[in-house]
């Protein structure tokens, strides 16, 4: 018997091996470390018969597991870092046990599409958005991003008689943004836009992060009436600074624009009675960005792009896989292939509908305001230490700081990452190195930030 066929006999054991694994896993998150430097010899050979998945199983377990770092749990802080809920979980071993290839919701029987549609709409009702948006997954916010803004394109196409999908750009298209994130930028490459074509707008004097709306106008009449995309933030990386969306609602309706927001993870302010008003006016927008796998704690690779409705004919004009024109209704015959990059894809979405039905928006609500709340007694402890810094008001989940003798960042930061009791990232703001901490893990609690800052006090002493 060859060991497909060993393993077929052998699924109950191998799932019980995997789930006891799992269990002991997470139960332990809290205790295990969240770097790792040891160095792991990569094998080129593959074995001829193969091991078999007991077997494979002990290989992982010998070279692999015990260096993997504590990423999900609750003090690893670094770029903006979600976990996964129990629910969550579930919804992804059920992911890849059903295997679904999810493309079209009707005509092949095929349940997936529905489950990701139903999905969207519990979205979009978490965060008190319209109805009439159409959304689907994606791997990540970058690819969100890229989604919408190759709608954008089209739709600026459009506005010159010009179908930029069947005949490619010509001409240039104009992008204005204050603080896009790298991973819009990186879009606009990816789009054949260039990435060194944006338009700077300036920010908000006193330490902000936002478009100034008066030097946005400015920059809007500069270009005589041309059509162009605006790329807006909902919650910036380094301060999680929220562009003024009333006052861009204004603006759209005195100029001839698209207007994308990037709510990766400030997005989930909606679910807050307490931040929601940050992201007030956001449902007017043509596009937004939300990343699942950051504060909606499902595993990597989830993201949903929402792009309005009236939209859906240049989505597919986009996206659609066969070259032959669109005829009538995208909705009919409808199928995610024609709406965004991928083509085969994976159920990305159970996760999603699996933590969002088991905890709902009370669960979600919670999950914000009490990441919010240890984000805040951090900055608490920043503040009180003369060693350290706040860089940036801290204006929901994520503490932007520094130590006080910038020359020391990067050594407090390499010996407290390589401590393994907690994990940040570097950033450079306002002219200055720093560090981020950013709270987006349900697990996270008061008990964590005392951890760590008994760590960082520990490096002080040392530095
Ligand atoms: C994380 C992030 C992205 C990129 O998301 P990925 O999921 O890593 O692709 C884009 N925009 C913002 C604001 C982010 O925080």
């Amino acid at each position: 018997m060859n060991n497909l066929n060993i393993d077929q006999q052998n699924l109950d054991v191998i799932l019980t091996e995997v789930k006891q694994q799992g269990i002991d896993y997470l139960n332990h998150i809290h205790e295990r470390s969240t770097a790792s430097s040891t160095e792991v010899e990569i094998i080129r050979d593959l074995s001829e018969q193969g091991f078999g998945t007991v077997e494979a199983l002990k290989q992982f377990n010998q070279r692999f597991e015990p260096i993997m770092v504590a990423s999900s749990g609750p003090r690893y802080w670094g770029f903006v870092t979600g976990g996964t809920t129990p629910a969550a979980i579930a919804g992804d071993w059920l992911s890849t046990i059903y295997d679904q290839n999810t493309q079209s919701a009707k005509g092949n029987g095929d349940v997936s599409a529905i489950i990701e549609l139903e999905t969207i709409q519990l979205l979009i009702s978490l965060f008190n958005l319209p109805n009439d948006f159409f959304g689907g997954f994606v791997t990540g916010a970058t690819l969100s991003n890229f989604t919408c803004l190759a709608v954008a394109r089209q739709w600026i196409g459009k506005q010159f008689g010009k179908d930029f999908a069947r005949e490619g750009i010509s001409g240039t298209v104009k992008v204005l943004s204050a603080t896009p994130h790298s991973s819009a930028i990186k879009s606009l490459s990816m789009l054949g836009l260039g990435s060194g074509n944006f338009i700077q707008v300036n920010v908000m004097p006193g330490n902000r992060e936002a478009l100034d709306i008066a030097d946005l106008e400015l920059k809007i009449q500069a270009l005589n009436g041309q059509s162009f995309m605006l790329i807006s933030s909902a919650g910036t990386v380094n301060t999680v600074d929220f562009d003024d969306f009333e006052a861009i609602n204004t603006l759209k309706e005195k100029y001839n624009f698209w207007w994308h927001i990037d709510a990766a993870f400030g997005g989930f302010a909606a679910c807050s009675p307490k931040y929601c008003h940050l992201l007030k006016g956001w449902g007017n927008a043509d596009s937004i960005t939300v990343d699942c796998h950051k504060w909606l704690n499902v595993p990597y690779e989830s993201a949903v792009f929402l792009v309005k409705e009236k939209h859906q004919l240049l989505q597919v004009e986009t996206f659609q896989n066969s070259n032959a024109a669109y005829l009538g209704n995208p909705m009919e015959n409808f199928s995610y292939l024609n709406f965004l990059p991928e083509n085969s894809r994976r159920l990305k979405a159970l996760p999603a509908w699996f933590t969002l039905t088991s905890y709902g928006k009370q669960g979600y609500q919670k999950i914000v305001e009490s990441n919010v709340e240890v984000a805040l007694l951090f900055a608490d402890f920043i503040n009180e230490n003369p060693n350290f810094e706040l860089m940036a008001p801290v204006r929901l989940n994520t503490v932007c700081f520094s130590l006080t003798d910038e020359s020391l960042v990067a050594t407090f930061l390499n010996k407290l990452n390589a401590g393994g009791k907690v994990f940040m990232t570097p950033t450079f703001y306002n002219g200055k190195k720093g560090i981020r901490a950013a709270f987006v893990n349900w697990r996270t609690s008061a008990a964590d930030v005392e951890l760590a800052k008994a760590a960082m006090l520990e490096i002080l002493t040392e530095l």
